[in-house]
């Protein structure tokens, strides 16, 4: 009973406030999803309460005996679910996953080539202002003017030309499959590693939606809480040779305890997402997103790279409907649409501007919305910045939001 202390009115307040705007709004930003509630009750766990420094079996604290299941079991997920050699589930999120492998292969001011942070790479790609870009020389490869997709010969050249002693491939903004077998033959051209970050298709990936780059790559780094639809965190995955040492620059290298309730929230993911319906949600996702998009080309919006292989739309705004990616994201906010401002390739707009949107469909395919929604989306966007000055139009397109939010509720 003495323990049974509950949130303070001011948080609660708070956190209410955001689980109404969960639940009102049409979540797309790509990056996002909706756990179970599985995953809500193993995160929220008194699992929190455990310090676990070291790896099961092999840890600094006693008591351990029973985390070391969970972390077993959530390794042992991941395995069967990618086909992986070797797994670490520790990392703190998908930064620290990528820092992991760093770390266990470059030394200082090595040589890295990644995908240029204004095509689509993520800031742990060598932006100048994270640790990639200050501990290592980033070298970057884009994707082609014409068809705003990687031109792996191009990548092949720059490859040749720098000779990095790591290939990043992988990317927070790329619409379109990446070919992770030409990479791996590139990589090896120069006796490159080849790290492959998977945080946005993992879900993909694991429904067998998307090439597995596991058979490929020295080092596979993810989030787990994109399309896996699991807590917020990160994973490694490498073939065997590297365990030890990988293992190793995860823990003592860069962290401390691990986060056994998160560990405990990646192992039921996992478990859901070995089920036969995650298969059906992703391939869910991955039609709701290919709909849309189309259906935007429809109304007229320029689509980045002319469409989408996976689960999300890169929009040029710009081009399209004269406003920029920054005016867009506010308009949509405005109609209850969440969604982010995103560069686009060759954009002459500010980061914080920019002339895209990026639009994400997992969030609202795990929500229920099924296809004939996506067109219901396509108009409302599309309204929602041609009358952006159309006070009365902005409320009747909220309340066409409020009417599909109400038709699919959450949890
Ligand atoms: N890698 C890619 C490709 C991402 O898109 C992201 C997140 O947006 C990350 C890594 C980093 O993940 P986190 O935000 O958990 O550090």
């Amino acid at each position: 009973k003495k323990l049974q202390r509950s949130i303070d009115a001011e948080l609660m307040s708070a956190m209410e406030k955001e689980t109404k705007r969960q639940e009102n709004n049409l979540e797309m930003i790509a990056s996002e999803n909706f756990v179970s509630t599985a995953v809500l009750e193993a995160q929220g766990s008194i699992l929190t309460n455990k310090y676990a420094e070291g790896y099961p079996s092999k840890r600094y604290y006693g008591g351990c005996e029973y985390v070391d299941i969970v972390e077993d079991l959530a390794r042992e997920r991941l395995k069967e679910l990618f086909g992986a050699e070797h797994v670490n589930v520790q990392p703190h999120s998908g930064s620290q996953a990528n820092m992991g492998v760093y770390m266990t292969i470059l030394e200082s001011n090595d040589k890295v080539l990644g995908m240029d942070l204004a095509h689509g790479g993520h800031l742990t790609h060598g932006h100048p202002l994270n640790f990639s870009g200050k501990d290592y020389e980033f070298i970057s490869y884009g994707v082609d003017k014409e068809t705003e997709q990687i031109d792996y010969e191009e990548v092949r050249r720059i490859a040749i030309e720098h000779k990095p002693k790591l290939i990043v491939a992988g990317a927070s903004a790329y619409p379109r499959e990446i070919d992770f077998k030409k990479f791996r033959e590139i990589a090896d051209e120069i006796s490159a590693y080849l790290m492959v970050d998977m945080a946005h298709i993992a879900g993909l990936v694991a429904a067998g939606l998307h090439n597995n780059p596991v058979p490929y790559a020295d080092f596979v780094t993810s989030t787990t809480h994109k399309t896996l639809r699991g807590p917020r965190g990160g994973i490694i995955l490498c073939k065997k040779e590297y365990a030890k040492a990988l293992d190793r620059s995860v823990f003592p290298g860069m962290q401390g305890g691990p986060l056994m309730h998160v560990i405990a929230g990646k192992a039921a993911a996992f478990y859901e997402a070995l089920q036969p319906e995650f298969k059906t949600y992703m391939k869910a996702v991955s039609e709701n997103a290919s709909r849309l998009a189309e259906k935007l080309a429809d109304k007229g919006f320029r689509i980045i790279s002319g469409g989408t292989d996976n689960h999300m739309i890169l929009v040029d705004v710009k081009t399209s409907l004269s406003v920029t990616g920054k005016e867009a994201e506010a308009l949509l906010d405005h109609v209850g649409i969440t969604s982010n401002k995103n560069m686009i390739p060759f954009d002459e707009e500010k980061p914080f501007v920019t002339s895209g949107i990026r639009l994400g469909t997992p969030a609202i395919t795990t929500r229920g919305l099924q296809l004939e929604d996506m067109d219901t989306i396509a108009e409302i966007i599309y309204e929602t910045i041609k009358y952006k000055d159309d006070q009365e139009k902005l409320a009747s397109l909220g309340a066409r939001v409020t009417d599909l939010t109400s038709k699919y509720p959450l949890y």
